[in-house]
Order: structure tokens, then sequence, then C-alpha cells
């Protein structure tokens, strides 16, 4: 905060309940409105993704040099949410050189699930709120509303106050939110299939395995509540001595 005052300083002891006392949800979802409730451009971009992925796997022979840089890439895009958006920015765990942090919000950006802000907001949220309905994706509500329902409906409260001023200051986040749209085609479509059409001639194969199914596979394993944390961490260490 440029006053100098932290954000949460008049945020009552029981922010919690009292949050859930005084302020209304939204009516809940039911046959007659769901279609109100819905937030199109995330089901659109979950259904999509899929279905062009499988379709397009059944007609595209695969080539072992693009199943291997599938694999690769799948890696790189999920760093860029683990060491990047997870570990580094929502956590602030280590602090990476201009350079790193560059190299992780672009990498992030072809993940697609959505800006380094906007998801270091809400997973704050999450970790501060965790498991109430002031958590976006409040495992209470299940599996399927943890892994991917509280992006597919809307969601019946705003998440609960969580400090994001260092991240509003931060030059890299703040270019990466300014270009995300971009940066998301170019590194979630783009780069992966020039790379293929380039070195081995798949432009095909690099766009619908290394583009789209990899982007299915990083969507479904980072969305995972568990799996946010550890997997691919490993592979921070090797980046963060190289950069
Ligand atoms: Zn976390």
């Amino acid at each position: 905060m440029s006053s100098g005052v932290p954000a949460d300083l008049h945020i009552p002891d029981n922010y919690v309940s009292h949050t859930l006392k005084t302020q209304k949800p939204l009516p809940p979802i039911t046959w007659h409105n769901w279609y109100k409730n819905i937030n199109w451009l995330s089901f659109t971009i979950l259904t999509v993704v899929p279905l062009v992925g499988i379709v397009g796997a059944v007609f595209t022979p695969l080539r072992w040099q693009t199943f291997l840089f599938s694999i690769f890439y799948y890696y790189c895009t999920g760093l860029g949410i683990t060491a990047g958006y997870h570990r580094l920015w929502a956590h602030r765990s280590y602090n990476a050189s201009l350079l790193l942090q560059y190299i992780l919000a672009v990498l992030g950006a072809g993940a697609v699930e959505g800006s380094i802000k906007w998801w270091s907001r809400g997973h704050r949220a999450h970790h501060r709120y965790t498991d109430t309905d002031l958590d976006p994706y409040n495992a209470h509500k299940g599996f399927l509303y943890s892994h991917i329902g509280w992006m597919i409906l809307k969601p019946r409260r705003k998440p609960g106050v969580a400090d994001v001023s260092d991240l509003a200051k931060n030059p890299v986040v703040r270019w990466q939110h300014r270009n995300y749209l971009s940066l998301l085609l170019l590194m979630g479509f783009a780069v992966p299939t020039i790379i293929c059409w380039f070195l081995w001639n798949d432009a095909r194969g690099g766009y619908v395995y290394a583009g789209v199914l990899r982007l299915c596979f990083v969507h479904h394993v980072s969305f995972n509540p568990t799996f946010k944390a550890e997997a691919l961490d490993v592979l921070l260490v090797v980046v963060h001595v190289l950069c």
C-alpha cells in the first residue's frame, strides 16, 4: 500500500464468520438459472481444449520427435506454474533474478491458467481461508468443485481479502498481466507449433500434441489441489542455478 497502512489492518479476528454472516452470497444455482451462472470463457477453454486435442489426435499421426518435445514442453509450462506462479509469486518462497522471473512468467502464460496477478490473488485467499466459503476452491464443496467447478461456475462469494500489493508493484507481473493474451497465444500454441514445424516439419503435430493436448495435461495436473506444491519443483533448483 502506498500509504504504508497494511490492507488487512482493520480485519476483525473473526473475519471469516463475520464476513459470511454480513455479506450476502449470490442465490444458489438451480435448473432455472444455471446458464446465467456459467463462466462461459472458462467453460469454453476447458471444453474446447480437450475436444480439439482428442479429435486432432485421431486424425494426426504422432511423430516420436513431437512426442518427446510435448513431454519436455509440458514440464516447461508446468514449471511456470509450480516454480513461478505458485512458489515464487503466490508464496514468495524465494527470490529470483529478473531474467528468471521473465522466463517463468512467459512459460507460465503457456499453461493458460490466467495471469500471475489473478492466479496469485486467488491462491493467497485459498491459503488464508482454506476450506471456508472465502476460499475460492474450497475442498468441502467436493473434489470436482475444487478441481474445475470453481472456474466453470460463477462463485457465490468473492474470495476473502488477500494482499497482493507486492505483485501490483512487480514490473514482471505487471508486464505479463498487460500482455497476457498475446503471451498465451504465443506460448500456448504458436511456439510449440513453430518449433515442431522448423525442426522436423511437423506443424500440425506440434499444434495438436505439444500445443493443445499438452495444455490439457498441464491443466488437469495443476488444477489438482494436492499437486500444486510438489511434483515439478525438483526442476526449480536446476533452473534457479542456471539463471
Ligand atoms: Zn500454495
